[in-house]
């Protein structure tokens, strides 16, 4: 380029910056889509008493309206696109005195399908969870970034590690070497804190993926990696509070947009006020209102203008990204109506998605009321058809480490799925032995390889969909009572430099190849088997310590065993005849031994057995 030519660009780029003198500061969604199945859009433009201009969109016929709310700071465009309407920029002006101040474009997208977006998951998938900052660092230049408060620290158990997304994109082989299906993320959105910003529930912009991390385009590109792949990517979506640091926290629309306090409130925790007959206004306030955390305001559901804000956002993230299926944190926290009407509106747009909803409860029918339509006292449904199932995950912790009694032991399994009939579909729940929350399955059972197997097995033949937790199948341990940050420790062989590389079967000592092999086991085996994803499940009353259920459709059944006792125990199988006569043998897909009298069937101490029944 010439430098006459070059001062003249120079020139013309400082004329326009300053004939658009930047009133808006944010446009939120940043773009859209034409030809959704929902016509209405709203769009949230911020800038200095934006409030005050006239506003103008070249195709006028599409603006329905324009709401200013309290803080001048902010005016909502709302929008009607007509089905027929193709890809386009709508031109927004902002005048004041007749004068035109600025003028942006606003891309409505055509809206592209690539192969097996949005395609749900359901219990022919096994889940597993990991979070990002303690995977694997797969681009040490980004572990630290000058527009993020918190730099990386690995030696700050709390800190940030340095894992991202092209450290998922690297292990995608490793995963599916694993079996499982479906990747759930901890969430990426930015978390720009001052401290224990790895966990990233403390969002300070719903639109953008945190740069510690990478960026929008690339958590795409690990979505269509991960499609390529055959493995589907599940967001993890909180709707429930923010971070301190969001950028709205310091110029907020309306007084109402968070719940506030003269001091900082916390949430009770007490997810049961919902559901309780007798539940004080006192109790229930706190935990609806209370915040989450002092870094975590509580965002209020029932602002309109809030909730289309976080249900566009996340039907933003669906169409751009092309995910497969949302974890919804803390469900029983948000207003339950806006929750509803959330994934009533994902459903209407793309209906083979699939959302979880994480309803921490300890008891069934409390649990239970969270998932799309229980039959529940106040006909209340949340449309959100998978629920996380902490009353199976607390059984699962205590079943392998107790003698049976009437309750306890091996009759904590089964009391827990006798009372499946509470819900919708028990089959839509997740199966979990543990997660970024709790302690670690394997310090739980006391570093017991035999339970640990018991509980595995337990997990991928049960009703339900399997949840494993990253880690889980090297053995990593982790506390509940100690740091959070230590039941989320980096996987070994995720950082340059590892010393021990635990993604590959020579880095993993005798033990963690034991379990590792087990899962892939069974899950390799379970992933061409619809009698363990959907097939009827009939269980029998646990006796001397061991529980025997089938699973069985019209053209297989599957027996398996769980042995909790100390000693072999040779099974008479009398009492199973409902469900064995006619079969002759069988194959032990753990042991791949065959069994030829099924009448009488010898289990090897603290172990189990999948058996294909064969006629
Ligand atoms: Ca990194």
């Amino acid at each position: 380029m010439k430098i006459k030519e070059t001062i003249l660009v120079i020139i013309f780029t400082c004329v326009t910056l300053i004939s658009n003198s930047q009133v808006i500061n944010r446009v939120a969604p940043p773009f859209w889509w034409t030809e959704m199945k929902n016509p209405e859009l709203q769009i949230m433009l911020y800038g200095d008493n934006i409030s005050e201009y006239n506003i103008q969109i070249d195709k006028n016929e599409l603006l329905v309206g324009i709401d200013k709310i309290e803080n001048p700071n902010y005016v909502f465009l709302n929008l009607s696109i007509p089905k027929n309407l193709q890809a386009t920029k709508l031109k927004i002006s902002l005048e004041k005195d007749g004068e035109l101040i600025e003028t942006i474009h606003y891309e409505l997208k055509k809206r592209i399908k690539s192969k097996n977006q949005h395609q749900g998951f359901d219990n022919s998938d096994v889940v597993y969870l990991l979070m990002p900052d303690r995977f694997s660092n797969g681009n040490v230049n980004n572990d630290s970034s000058p527009d993020m408060r918190e730099k990386v620290n690995r030696e700050n158990p709390d800190g940030r590690h340095g894992g991202d997304i092209q450290g998922i994109i690297n292990h995608m082989d490793y995963l599916k070497n694993l079996g499982v299906t479906s990747v759930w993320i901890n969430p990426l959105l930015e978390n720009n804190q001052e401290k224990y910003t790895y966990h990233g529930y403390a969002i300070t912009d719903f639109y953008k993926i945190d740069p510690r991390y990478g960026n929008n385009e690339q958590y795409k590109e690990l979505v269509n990696k991960a499609h390529q792949k055959e493995l589907k990517i599940i967001k993890d979506v909180v709707l429930n509070h923010c971070g301190i640091n969001h950028w709205w926290m310091d110029d907020l629309p309306s007084e109402d947009w968070i719940h506030q306090f003269p001091e900082f409130t916390r949430s009770n925790f007490r997810s049961s006020v919902i559901t309780d007959p007798y539940a004080s206004e006192y109790d229930f306030n706190l935990q609806q209102n209370g915040w989450f955390d002092v870094n975590m305001p509580d965002l209020n559901q029932k602002n309109e203008y809030l909730s289309n804000y976080l249900i566009q956002n996340s039907i933003w993230w669906i169409e751009y990204a092309g995910i497969d299926g949302i974890r919804l944190d803390t469900q029983p926290y948000s207003d339950k109506d806006m929750v509803a009407e959330w994934a009533k509106k994902i459903y209407d747009e793309y209906p083979d998605f699939t959302i979880l909803g994480e309803a921490w409860l300890q008891k069934i029918p409390i649990t239970a009321y969270w998932q799309k339509s229980s039959s529940n006292f106040d006909d209340y449904s949340s449309n959100i058809p998978v629920i996380t199932d902490f009353p199976l995950f607390n059984a699962i912790n205590q079943a392998f480490s107790e003698e049976q009694s009437w309750t306890e032991g091996m009759s904590r399994l089964y009391y827990v799925l006798a009372q499946d009939f509470v819900y919708e579909k028990a089959m839509n729940t997740l199966v979990f032995l543990d997660n970024h929350d709790v302690t670690r399955i394997y310090s739980s059972l006391n570093k017991d390889l035999n339970k640990l197997k018991l509980a595995i097995a337990f997990q991928l033949t049960t009703r339900g969909i399997p949840s494993v937790y990253y880690g889980t199948e090297i053995l990593m341990e982790g506390y509940a009572h100690e740091a959070h940050g230590k039941m989320r420790k980096d996987f070994p062989g995720g950082w340059p430099g590892d010393k021990i590389n635990c993604f590959d079967e020579t880095g993993r000592n005798i033990d963690q190849n034991e379990i590792f092999n087990y899962y892939k086991n069974i899950l390799d085996w379970r992933k061409s088997k619809p009698v363990i994803h959907t097939g009827n499940l009939t269980h029998f009353v646990p006796e001397n310590n061991i529980y025997v259920y089938f699973r069985h459709n019209e053209n297989d059944c599957v027996m398996i065993i769980l042995n909790n006792n100390e000693s072999e125990q040779v099974i008479e199988t009398g009492r199973f005849n409902e469900i064995l006569s006619g079969y002759t043998s069988g194959i032990d897909i753990i042991s791949k031994s065959e069994l030829k009298n099924l009448n009488k069937i010898s289990c090897g101490k603290k172990s189990a057995m999948i058996i294909e029944l064969r006629k």
